[in-house]
């Protein structure tokens, strides 16, 4: 099917764009297209304008500056896959970008659409809530930061408000390490379950931790009681399993055609388990 009908603008600058959206408030921005575009051509929903940040310079830049990692918002999720800086300081998230859908949409999806949309069952998100990102967001009379915790609110609904656009996710180096784990039925699925783990080890004992929840409720959840109880503990089977229980406190799970509750609650633990020992320098 086609879309409906609907105006194009191509801004050059965040400025440009920005201007745009504040006198247009059902305007529409573009990045990859790869879940808005369907979303069009299915006519599950119409817009009346549509802003395609694609073609604004610097926007997918992506750097490391000190100990910060700078991810602009149009960075293409297959070059985060393959970047070898992220490959080497932030394995989590060059682990879950590799496991986004298939190669074609890697390469025109973006991370700063798979935030935007909301979906729980997009893989960044989570990883974003392991890793403690932060977003920087413009709108024509203001610019702010926002903690990815404080991000995302629910099924498709962000922090985002009317005119904003996402421009740079910023995360910062502390020297952990971490995994992402996806369960799903075909290769190029969307998750069944994921889940995101990062911790900054100090040899067997945890100083700090993170882990992001996909697809365990409406939206990304952040399993803040479970990294509080490994903080400040050493890795052992006793403690990961314990942790293990308390992320069925923050999941949300409902019986579907993925599976049960229980069957999901039995993977959640599973594949959190297998997060932690595979990373680097836990198991010797
Ligand atoms: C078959 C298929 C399988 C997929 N599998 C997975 C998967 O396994 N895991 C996964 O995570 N994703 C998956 N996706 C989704 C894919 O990652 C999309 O690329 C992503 O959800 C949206 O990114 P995009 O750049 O294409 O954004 P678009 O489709 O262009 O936009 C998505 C939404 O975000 C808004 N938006 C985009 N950028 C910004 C911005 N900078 N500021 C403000 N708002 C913005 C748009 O207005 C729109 O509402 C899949 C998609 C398909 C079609």
């Amino acid at each position: 099917m086609f879309p409906d009908k609907f105006e194009y603008y191509a801004p050059k600058s965040i400025e440009e764009a920005a201007k745009f959206l504040n006198g247009h408030e059902d305007a529409k921005i573009l990045a990859g297209g790869q879940s808005l575009i369907p979303l069009l051509k299915l006519r599950f929903t119409s817009v009346p304008e549509i802003v395609d940040i694609g073609r604004i310079r610097g926007l997918d830049e992506i750097k490391l500056r000190g100990n910060t990692l700078e991810i602009g918002a149009m960075a293409r999720t297959g070059e985060i896959a393959d970047n070898v800086s992220i490959r080497g300081k932030f394995p989590v998230l060059s682990e879950a970008a590799g496991h986004i859908a298939d190669p074609l949409i890697r390469n025109m999806g973006t991370i700063g659409g798979d935030l935007c949309h909301g979906d729980p069952a997009n893989d960044f998100p989570a990883v974003m809530l392991a890793l403690d990102a932060e977003f920087e967001i413009s709108s024509a009379d203001r610019k702010r930061t926002v903690k990815a915790e404080d991000f995302f609110l629910d099924t498709f609904a962000t922090a985002l408000e009317p005119g904003e656009i996402l421009t740079k996710i910023k995360i910062q180096d502390t020297g952990s390490s971490g995994r992402y784990m996806k369960y799903k039925k075909y290769a190029g699925d969307f998750s069944i379950l994921g889940i995101a783990v990062n911790l900054l080890l100090d040899g067997k004992e945890v100083k700090k931790c993170g882990i992001g929840l996909t697809n365990c409720g409406a939206t990304a959840l952040k399993a803040k009681e479970a990294e509080k109880f490994l903080e400040g503990k050493e890795i052992s089977d006793e403690n990961i399993a314990k942790a293990a229980e308390l992320l069925l406190k923050v999941a949300d799970f409902m019986d579907d055609d993925n599976g049960s509750v229980k069957f999901k609650e039995k993977l959640l633990k599973y594949l959190f388990v297998k997060a932690v020992k595979g990373i680097g320098g836990v198991h010797k």
